[in-house]
């Protein structure tokens, strides 16, 4: 493990032409402090962790000092913003130190997001706020714990400078690391301008680096367009299997590796609603929980697009074909996973959908009631009323369960080995809105990180049952019912 000072940079984006890309240094933050630093992110980078207890910490990764090795840059791109294409954006407050390629020859991108003004930012301060920090921080290693591919987080640093929003807020950068950062976007930007030789150059590029098996086969850019759709469908299905809504849909928050990531206004539903919209700036739901696996179809026609100088029409619009079914047959053996099944076919929809209906009529909690169908008694011993009495349809229970018994008995699998199957893929632990919100609370007006460390720890650990921390899987409470998450950050 390494030393601040020692770490390998070697910065193959930097060395694209300067089309790509503004140099740009970051903006210095007066007095920055330590918020929370995540030792798990720090190995993929062969940082040591004892580096986080040096004064210098803190002013690296605040962005007023420069890491060795580092060539800071905001990455160029543009994208469809709610359906509207945008000619330009880019890296407006996220800028990129460099890539670091570790001991196991890994390429991590390290960006410090909330470092102040790019070429890129237009009218945006380039500047980030504690909360939204703290909530991509902990959403970010909340999904890799969950299994679901994620841009990863190091660290929060704080200042005390001032941020305007709604209100006034106090500064923060939190340091993304990810093996990628291009985006649909970044192709996209290319395209509208018609420099068709830059997306052949940036698609060699990140065949070269991220899908090498391609690099010399016939056909790779359509290859590589099938694998981006693969990829995608797969991260939808996980995120409709798990509950969460990323809120931006836009094609400029979309990884090209599949990735979740830039964490605005995102949300795990709580109580099962298929239209349920996390973000409250988007008032017509069109990044609604039930509609992001269209929206990603979506957006990948955009990239299709984006790519036709390499890929003829006719070709992707076969590629796009694929897309439903793999989602489909993806999400639906996720969610015989966590029935605790073993997946057959589409059909098994069938066994799902309507346990999900009398989800939604009977207002259950999503998380919870998977989890506690671990201790469904398939021999209806004690009628399984635990589970039964949360159904307002006592009758449509009672049906669904006599199938769902049937089903299991016909798998034949003992019932432990079953609830300890589920747990692995039912979570125990989610980022609830009111866990974040009771954390930056803390942090904002005591200065007390505690809450922010003491989430990171229980959500890289999801499936685990910690005693000592059950209260943290319960439901939200009345006061955060409400709790509005816009894309203000
Ligand atoms: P997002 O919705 O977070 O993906 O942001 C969309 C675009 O706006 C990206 O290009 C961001 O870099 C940029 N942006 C968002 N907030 C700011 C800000 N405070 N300052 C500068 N640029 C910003
Ligand atoms: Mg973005």
């Amino acid at each position: 493990m390494k030393q601040l000072e020692q770490l390998n940079f070697d910065n193959t984006f930097a060395r694209l032409p300067a089309t790509f890309h503004s140099s740009i240094k970051p903006t210095p933050l007066s007095r920055p402090y330590l918020v929370s630093f995540n030792t798990s992110a720090a190995r993929l980078i062969d940082l040591s962790e004892t580096e986080s207890e040096r004064e210098e910490f803190a002013q690296y990764f605040i962005g007023n000092r420069l890491l060795p090795g580092s060539e800071p840059l905001a990455m160029l791109y543009s994208g469809h913003q709610f359906g509207q294409y945008v000619q330009q954006l880019g890296d407006g407050r996220a800028i990129l130190l460099g890539e670091i390629n570790n001991q196991a020859g890994e390429y991590w991108d390290v960006q410090l997001k909330g470092a102040g003004p790019t070429p890129y930012s237009r009218n945006g301060d380039g500047r980030a706020v504690l909360r939204s920090s703290i909530r991509e921080y902990l959403c970010s290693e909340a999904m890799h714990g969950l299994g679901i591919p994620t841009s990863r987080a190091l660290c929060i640093v704080g200042s005390d400078e001032k941020v305007y929003r709604e209100t006034v807020e106090s500064a923060a950068v939190v340091t993304r690391i990810s093996p990628s950062s291009v985006r649909f976007g970044s192709f996209e930007v290319f395209y509208y301008r018609k420099q068709f030789e830059q997306i052949t150059r940036l698609a060699d590029y990140v065949i070269a680096k991220h899908f090498p098996h391609l690099a010399k086969v016939t056909d790779k850019y359509a290859k590589f367009l099938q694998e981006v759709l693969e990829r995608t469908a797969h991260l939808m299905a996980q995120w409709q299997a798990v509950g969460f809504s990323h809120g931006v849909m836009n094609t400029d928050n979309m990884s090209i590796l599949g990735l979740t990531f830039d964490y605005g206004p995102f949300g795990f539903m709580e109580n099962y609603d298929p239209g349920y919209i996390c973000n409250h700036s988007d008032h017509r739901g069109r990044y609604a929980y039930d509609q992001q696996p269209q929206i990603a179809l979506w957006n990948l026609s955009a990239l299709a697009q984006a790519l036709s100088p390499l890929v003829p029409q006719e070709q992707a619009e076969e590629i796009l074909e694929t897309y439903g079914d793999i989602f489909s047959a993806r999400y639906v053996e996720l969610m015989c996973n966590k029935l605790g099944i073993n997946y057959a076919g589409l059909e098994d929809f069938a066994l799902i959908r309507p346990l999900l209906e009398m989800m939604q009529a009977s207002n259950l909690d999503y998380t919870n009631l998977f989890r506690e169908l671990g201790n469904f008694n398939s021999a209806g011993e004690g009628n399984n009323m635990k589970l039964r009495d949360q159904f307002v349809d006592r009758t449509a229970f009672d049906a669904w369960a006599a199938l769902y018994a049937t089903r299991l008995s016909a798998e034949g699998c003992q019932e432990n080995d079953r609830k300890i199957k589920m747990d692995k893929v039912n979570p125990k632990y989610i980022l609830r809105n009111y866990l974040a919100q009771t954390a930056i609370s803390k942090a904002e007006k005591e200065r007390d990180f505690t809450e922010v460390d003491r989430l990171l720890s229980l959500l890289s650990r999801p499936f685990d049952d910690q005693p000592e921390m059950e209260s943290y899987a319960a439901t939200s409470p009345e006061w955060a019912r409400h709790l509005e998450v816009s894309c203000s950050s």
